[in-house]
Parts: C-alpha cells; sequence; structure tokens
C-alpha cells in the first residue's frame, strides 16, 4: 500500500512538472552545455505519453545539431560465448545462468575476419568484438590483438573491443594493435550495481573506462535499462557517464531471458524507452547514442521514433539473442528520413537531403 502510494505520488509529480516544463527549454539548456536539474530529468523519465513526440522533438533538435539526420550502424560478433565466472544477473553467459545458449572459446581469426567482411558488406562503420568472460588470460588477448591487426589491415572498419575488466597495460597494448573503442558498460547506477552483479564492483567497472581513456582510446559505455532500478538510477547512470567523459553510449533495454536471474522482470513498454532515450540526449547531448540489445523487443512498432533520441544502432544480431534483418534496419533508417552513416562519419548515401518528418 505505501508502495502504492508512493508510486501514485510521484506519478502525480511527473505530471505537475511536465506541465510545467518546456521540453525545448531543455534542449536549448543541453545545447548550451548546460545540465538539467534532477528534477527535470525526473519530469522527463515521468511524463504522461501525451507528450512523448514533444518530448522526442525537443531532443532531436540537440541530436540533430550534433548528429544531422546520419544513423550509425555497428556489427557485432560475439567471438567467445558463455563459460563466464561472473554472476551478472541479468547475463545468459554468466556461470549462475541456465539459459540455453551456444557456449565456445575465442573462435578462430578466419571466422573473426569472416563476420568482419559481413559487418562491411551490412554497411557498418564498426566492428564490436566481443569476448565472455571477467577479463582476457593473456593467450587470449595475444590472439585478440593479431585478430584486431588482420581485421585493421583488410577491412575499412572501426574496430571496438568489449574484452571484460582491463588494466592500463593492456589498454596501451590494445591502443598500438589499432583498437578505435572499447566498450565496457557501467550498466547501472553505483547505487543499483550490488543487486545486479557481487563478483565485480562499480568501481571495477568505472576503473576500466579510465584506463581505456588513459590510453588514448575512445570510450564506449552505457548500460542496460529495465533491471528493476528506480528512476534515480537511471538519472545516476547517465551521470556518471557524463562525468567519465564517455564518448559513445549503448543503451540496452533488458531482455528477460529464460534461466538468467532477472527472467521474470518485465517493466519496460516503448514509450517508457523512448522516454529514456530521451532524457540521455538531454544528458549527454553530444555523445554517440546507440539503441543496442532489446530494441526490437521493446520498442517494438515505435523503433524508428528512437532516432530522434539517438543516433546509432546495431545492425544483425546482439550476443546470444538475434536481431531483425538488416534491410529493414536500412529502410526503417530510410523511410523515416534518416540516412546511413560511413565509417569516417559521412553520409553514405544520397538521399542526405531527406529530412526526418517533424514531430511537434
Ligand atoms: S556480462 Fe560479461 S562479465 Fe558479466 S556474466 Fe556476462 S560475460 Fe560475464
Amino acid at each position: 500500500m505505501g508502495d502504492l502510494y508512493y508510486h501514485a505520488q510521484q506519478a502525480f509529480i511527473g505530471i505537475i512538472m511536465s506541465t510545467l516544463l518546456s521540453w525545448n527549454q531543455l534542449a536549448d539548456r543541453a545545447l548550451a552545455g548546460e545540465i538539467i536539474s534532477r528534477e527535470e530529468a525526473r519530469a522527463v523519465l515521468r511524463a504522461p505519453d501525451q507528450v512523448l513526440l514533444e518530448q522526442l522533438a525537443a531532443a532531436y533538435r540537440v541530436r540533430r545539431h550534433y548528429w544531422g539526420n546520419r544513423v550509425r550502424l555497428h556489427y557485432l560478433l560475439n567471438a567467445q560465448s558463455g563459460l563466464c565466472p561472473e554472476d551478472c544477473h541479468y547475463c545468459s553467459q554468466s556461470k549462475i545462468s541456465t539459459a540455453e545458449i551456444d557456449k565456445y572459446p575465442l573462435m578462430a581469426q578466419q571466422k573473426i575476419l569472416d563476420a568482419a567482411a559481413r559487418a562491411a558488406e551490412l554497411k557498418a562503420g564498426t566492428f564490436c568484438l566481443v569476448i565472455s568472460g571477467r577479463s582476457p588470460g593473456e593467450r587470449v588477448f595475444k590472439e585478440v590483438l593479431d585478430t584486431v591487426r588482420a581485421i585493421k589491415s583488410n577491412y575499412d572498419l572501426k574496430i571496438c573491443a568489449c574484452l571484460g575488466l582491463l588494466n592500463q597495460e593492456q589498454t596501451q597494448r590494445l591502443a598500438e594493435a589499432g583498437v578505435d573503442r572499447v566498450n565496457h558498460n557501467l550498466n547501472t547506477s553505483e547505487q543499483y550495481h550490488a543487486d545486479i552483479c557481487t563478483t565485480h564492483t562499480f568501481d571495477d567497472r568505472a576503473q576500466t573506462v579510465q584506463n581505456v581513456k588513459a590510453a588514448g582510446i575512445t570510450t564506449c559505455s552505457g548500460g542496460i535499462i529495465g533491471m528493476g532500478e528506480s528512476d534515480d538510477d537511471i538519472i545516476d547512470l547517465a551521470l556518471s557517464l557524463r562525468k567519465l567523459e564517455v564518448t559513445s553510449v549503448p543503451i540496452n533495454f533488458l531482455i528477460p531471458i529464460a534461466g538468467t536471474r532477472f527472467e521474470e522482470v518485465q517493466e519496460l513498454n516503448p514509450r517508457k524507452c523512448l522516454r529514456v532515450l530521451c532524457l540521455y540526449r538531454f544528458l549527454l547531448p553530444f555523445q554517440e547514442i546507440r539503441i543496442a540489445g532489446g530494441r526490437e523487443v521493446h520498442l517494438r512498432s515505435l523503433q524508428p521514433l528512437g532516432l530522434y533520441a539517438a543516433n546509432s544502432i546495431f545492425v544483425g544480431d546482439y550476443l546470444t539473442t538475434p536481431g531483425q534483418a538488416a534491410h529493414a534496419d536500412w529502410d526503417m533508417i530510410r523511410d523515416a528520413g534518416f540516412v546511413l552513416e560511413a565509417a569516417d562519419g559521412s553520409p553514405l548515401e544520397e538521399a542526405s537531403t531527406l529530412e526526418p518528418m517533424a514531430l511537434a
């Protein structure tokens, strides 16, 4: 009952705040480099559905200023799957998961090169090479470095490596091998982290991001929404990413996979996901914001609206779940008036004169 009253009260505050707030003022402040207040951030997340198109239109003003109408495509390869000693409650590759997934050690180099060729064929500018595990051992790490060099000499792709926790020496070696960026997600707020994982800490993750930055590699770090966290946790995650000056921010929406500890957690709908994307655009105005895992499952028919706040998506499959067909992604982007972006950041297609529909 107490909970019910609290949520009703919070929803009421959200509605009052959203009628008082001008979303365009939030966009103006984001564009001026100012940070919006916590109350305003809460109001973005708690606003009624009736104002969602206005929120998206305001978020698009910020997105357009930094990214135009271009959409970056990333291609992800799970090059080593499962068998991970960590206990991340959302992850089907964890030792505590009983999910039925393929489990395999690091793929042979040729198989990874074939996947890089596929990434280029699907018009992805970035190839994301992901391996499961807490942190790579020396043998696997050396193989990854060799493979990175081989990809770099064969394809015009940026490489993002996602290898778990990394120390300074490892990030330095990745930089020398030509890795363009390293992904390591903070996942959630510092406060909520112990509720999603007990085998490593939020600080461990933040330290890896700092090590990546110290090596001069572009930082990629984001989170997962829909794991039972509060609105303040969603806000705190964005503030932590802002403080760490992260360049690229993947936002995943939890797919509750059978066999994981969060298999029963179901708290997302497409409108909530869009509000989260708007909030992240206001708090992380010039960062590359990517709609990552859960896009098809949770945004469903509203996926194109997500592009008004985010400027990047994955094409192809995710770590252990399938994505929609690449041509469906290209069609979605073009139909809504956006254009694909090349690896160098330029528009990839003639259609660059198109503009997305105005929402408000
Ligand atoms: S998220 Fe990474 S570290 Fe955590 S269980 Fe999954 S593979 Fe292991």
